[in-house]
């Protein structure tokens, strides 16, 4: 695989810095590097804005076919887009979790009516969505979910509680796991499990924040008691949603993150910057792992085109972006103890990068589906 860019990449490139340079430099300056893990909470309105802004000149879902309202890029094409949207700090994405899971869910397992339903408006960045996973008692072993759907005439009736539900708090709809079956005499607790669609804005849903150390509250407790969703909001078959929500971690742990990965690139060099700052960029042992750090995102970014969906991206990526935090912290010596406008930004570094090994599969939940799926190692 050839993976120099070529004359047609360049070309693409200079036409996507054009439109966001022209953007942010005008209209959306107040938004240029705002947004995003660790600034979550940032500038609601005005991202709103933006999203409506891209969507209108059809940069949302570049990766979507264009029958479903993507921009069909390909892969090397993707991975110019988010180079070049790094680069231009432009703002954390809002419709995240639309564009790179419940999109692409329903692309591969919606029926029709679903897909006509829901994908415009993550297109047009008007519906915002969240993912309702993980429980108090599930989370690596999602299949130990309580949270339970009863059919009740042309609607399901939800109740339970999910935790770590990120950014529920602005979304119009979430995709939850919930039993609608028991577990069966088999003890197989994958099965009985249904994948729905419920919309937020209603008495059954209550929504509390969760304070993190970094004073943001980007995820929250969900709370559904008696919450409905009308019968034709489940995706895949009622009580196969396994399969389903195996299929959205897949679009997890692969090419959604491709922008966010790409964004690394300008911490590193705001690490540099301190380094050099701070007298210590000569320093060999400083020197030798800001050279790996620079390596490693290299690596990353050729994984990215190569093998953007294999089980060793998501490993690969929340290590190395866990050791760039701790490398910020370092460099910052004793500063570090301190938060304030110089080391605000690379402390979040540090605290929210914890969090990558964490979500859509921790490292050692990771390290299993690579011992038993891709190496074929007993479990
Ligand atoms: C920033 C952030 C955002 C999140 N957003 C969402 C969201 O929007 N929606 C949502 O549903 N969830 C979300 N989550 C939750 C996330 O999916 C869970 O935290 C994750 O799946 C781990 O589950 P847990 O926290 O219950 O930890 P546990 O599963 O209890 O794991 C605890 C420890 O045990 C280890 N462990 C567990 N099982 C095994 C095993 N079989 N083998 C080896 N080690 C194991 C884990 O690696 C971990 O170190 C988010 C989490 C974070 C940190």
């Amino acid at each position: 695989m050839d993976l120099r860019e070529s004359a047609d990449d360049r070309a693409f490139r200079a036409e996507v810095r054009e439109f966001l340079d022209g953007a942010l430099g005008g209209e959306f300056a107040t938004v240029r590097g705002r947004g995003g893990p660790g600034d979550e909470g940032a500038l609601f309105a005005e991202r709103q804005a933006w999203e409506r802004h891209l969507a209108a000149h059809g940069w949302t879902c570049v990766g979507w076919p264009k029958e479903h309202g993507g921009r069909g890029l390909s892969l090397r094409q993707q991975v110019v887009y988010h180079e070049e949207y790094a680069r231009a700090r432009a703002p954390g994405r809002l419709g995240i979790v639309g564009e790179g899971l419940l999109g692409p869910t329903l692309i591969a397992f919606g029926t029709p009516e679903q897909q006509a339903r829901f994908l415009p408006g993550i297109v047009a960045g008007e519906e915002l969505w969240c993912q309702g996973y993980s429980e108090p008692g599930a989370g690596s072993d999602l299949a130990g979910i309580a949270t339970r759907a009863e059919r009740d005439g042309d609607e399901w009736v939800v109740t339970g509680q999910k935790v770590w539900t990120s950014l529920a708090h602005w979304a119009q709809w979430c995709f939850v796991l919930a039993r609608t079956s028991p577990v069966g005499s088999d003890g197989k607790r994958h099965r009985g499990i249904s994948y729905l669609l419920v919309p937020m804005d209603q008495p059954g849903v209550e929504i509390r924040p969760i304070v993190q150390m970094t004073g943001d509250s980007e995820f929250n407790e969900v709370f559904f008691d008696g919450a409905r969703t009308g019968a034709a909001n489940v995706v895949g078959e009622v009580g196969g949603g396994w399969a389903v929500a195996m299929g959205t971690l897949a679009f997890e742990r692969g090419a959604s993150t491709l922008g966010q990965q790409l964004n690394f690139r300008n911490e590193l060099a705001a690490i540099v910057d301190v380094a050099r700052a701070r007298g210590v960029a000569s320093d060999p042992t400083v020197r030798q792992r800001l050279a790996r750090a620079h390596v490693g995102l290299e690596i990353m970014r050729l994984n990215a085109l190569r093998i953007p969906d294999s089980p060793v991206s998501k490993l690969y990526w929340a290590t190395v972006h866990r050791s760039l935090g701790e490398l910020a912290v370092d460099v910052l010596g004793p500063a570090a103890l301190v938060a304030g406008p110089e080391t605000d930004a690379l402390l979040r570094l540090f605290l929210f990068s914890r969090a990558d090994t964490i979500y859509g599969g921790s490292n050692q939940v990771q390290r299993n589906i690579i011992g038993e799926r891709a190496l074929g190692l007993p479990k």
